[in-house]
């Protein structure tokens, strides 16, 4: 994997669309780069897809699994759209689903190498698409295209976004959960919280001023995993969600461009005085430790 609302309104629930249609078209590999469908079409045969508004699903798994995806993917959109108030038009992004683990492993050694092999699913910048398999276990397909599609839609919108704000937005999602044929978003995962929590008391957590301008390809921990969702929590949720719109600021600076530095602090930081980070840093860790179940 690459290592790689309002506040109220975006912890809704969000019902699951009408049934897609999954059809063996005049040619599945349609929307999918030139050179990758070669790559495709070496690792398995019996292509299908399935496209909806925002969504192209390529694979050789079940139509079950497959018209699932694309109703998954379509909620995360909505969802994402909501959190940073987007109303710009996202191309028909792909996403790929083999059959087995066999047939993913053997596209990751072909095309990206890169992607270490524990991984279940990633976001493949160079094909533009997220990458899994399904092997019926439906919470943790939910949880790759949740993750590995909040990564594709930013690097997609805001290329600028850095690795905070990629892994906080990613894990936010990843975090949601069935309740019936509803999509509950904004759950806190237990397991990272106590961590978390933990790495706070023993003051193990990166400065926030340190972790908000990491870059791709520098190490990120556990512990930064969960000081990332945390803070996307943090600002979509706390205070009756009186940070939420300085999110949607966030993400209008960095799609406009700017640096994440810069965007963090003048939509963030800024605003909690002249203290700054340090207001800020305070403020969220108070949240974590007492506030936040
Ligand atoms: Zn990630």
């Amino acid at each position: 994997m690459r290592k790689i609302t309002c506040a109220v309104v975006f912890l809704c629930v969000s019902a699951i669309a009408p049934t897609a249609t999954w059809a063996a078209s005049s040619d599945p590999l349609d929307g999918v780069p030139l050179e990758h469908r070669t790559t495709l079409r070496a690792v398995a045969a019996g292509y299908r897809s399935v496209a909806k508004p925002h969504y192209r699903v390529v694979g050789t798994c079940s139509a079950e699994s497959a018209d699932y995806a694309a109703k998954t993917m379509e909620l995360l959109y909505y969802n994402l759209s909501y959190l940073f108030a987007y109303d710009g038009k996202l191309q028909q992004s792909l996403v790929f689903i083999f059959a087995n683990r066999e047939q993913f492993d053997k596209y990751r050694e072909m095309a990206a190498k890169e992607v270490t092999p524990q991984a279940r699913g990633f976001y493949s910048p160079a094909a533009k698409a997220i990458v899994t398999y399904d092997d019926g276990d439906r919470a943790l397909l939910t949880r790759v295209l949740m993750h590995e599609g909040s990564h594709q839609f930013l690097f997609l919108v805001a290329p600028k976004a850095p690795l905070w704000f990629h892994e906080g937005v990613a894990v936010y999602l990843e975090s949601s959960t069935w309740e019936g044929n509803k999509l509950k978003i904004g759950v806190v995962p237990k397991d990272r919280l106590k961590h978390l929590q933990d790495s706070i008391y023993k003051g193990e957590q990166p400065r926030l001023e340190t972790l908000v301008v990491m870059e791709f390809g520098q190490e990120f921990t556990l512990v930064d995993y969960g000081v990332a969702w945390s803070l996307v929590y943090f600002f979509a949720t706390a205070d009756q969600g009186r940070y939420a719109p300085r999110i949607q600021k966030y993400f209008k600076m960095l799609k406009g461009g700017s640096e994440a530095d810069g965007a963090f602090y003048e939509s963030f930081a800024k605003d909690f005085g002249p203290e700054g980070f340090n207001a800020l840093e305070r403020r969220w860790k108070k949240y974590v430790l007492e506030e936040l179940k």
